[in-house]
């Protein structure tokens, strides 16, 4: 059992930023009193998003995968991978135009950035989790970086989950073209502080306010720390208590899921 003391820092906080794979669920199963937490979050008016570096799904898919498992949330409390890239870029080169390898979430978010597909000579090659990947493709997008395209990968995963077994992710996608053209991929997604930088302004909470609950020691919790943000490890995903051990740097508090947020408590 957490002591209670712990779980009150925690429910005090006013902004919460929530990892889903692990967190929320695991594959298309709902974990244990995530439904309980996240109506404890809207009754408590608090600030919350659902952050995934998985660039792949719109948030009206993300919306709907969650509406499936029996839970109503709004638009508003999605952030992905896909949509800090998009922020990212804007950022960096208002209405520019790029070469996207990725899903419908990749391509809705660079879209509505104001960014055009370009396949001639664009400003860069983004890529993200794909399905449509081809040997033409990487041919295509390593003579683009040759030419001056810049290379942005949605988020450094190299695998994802899947049930019974993994999907190679974005860094292990995007590492033939880095390979053949001797660049480096930016990355935007966990655990880069960018994302969490551009989720806590959405969220419009201080982040000293502001909690990161996740699941992974090497993405969650390495970005919370570097944005200097609160962390909350749950042991309910990839995590054991012994994982904390193989990091030179620990979470700020450690429970087994989301359920002792709300259950129990008294
Ligand atoms: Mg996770």
């Amino acid at each position: 059992m957490v002591k209670k003391s712990i779980i009150d820092k925690i429910r005090n906080k006013s902004g919460f930023i929530c990892d889903m794979d692990g967190v929320i669920y695991h594959g298309d199963k709902i974990l244990d009193g995530v439904k309980e937490f996240v109506s404890w979050l809207k009754s408590e008016n608090k600030k919350f998003v659902f952050l995934t570096n998985s660039s792949e799904r719109t948030i009206k898919e993300l919306q709907g995968k969650l509406f499936r498992m029996g839970l109503d949330v709004g638009p508003e409390h999605f952030y992905t991978s896909a949509l800090a890239t998009a922020a990212f870029l804007q950022s960096q080169k208002a209405n520019g135009s790029a070469y996207i390898i990725g899903e419908a979430g990749l391509i809705n978010a660079l879209y509505n950035a104001g960014y055009s597909s370009n396949n001639i000579d664009p400003d860069y090659v983004v890529m993200g989790e794909a399905r449509s990947y081809s040997y033409e493709v990487i041919e295509k997008a390593v003579n683009l970086v040759n030419h001056g395209a810049r290379l942005v990968g949605t988020n450094p995963d190299l695998t994802g989950p899947k049930e019974n077994g993994i999907s190679p992710a974005t860094k292990a996608l995007i590492s033939p073209i880095e390979l053949a053209t001797g660049k480096q991929a930016y990355f935007v997604g966990k655990p880069n502080p960018l994302m969490m930088r551009i989720a806590l302004k959405r969220l419009g909470v201080k982040r000293e306010d502001t909690i990161i609950i996740g699941d992974r020691m090497d993405t969650d919790i390495v970005a919370g720390i570097e944005a200097e943000i609160d962390t909350c490890l749950v042991l309910s995903g990839i995590s054991t208590e012994k994982t904390i051990d193989e990091f030179a740097y620990h979470p700020h508090y450690v429970i087994q899921g989301v359920n002792e947020i709300v259950k129990n408590y008294k």
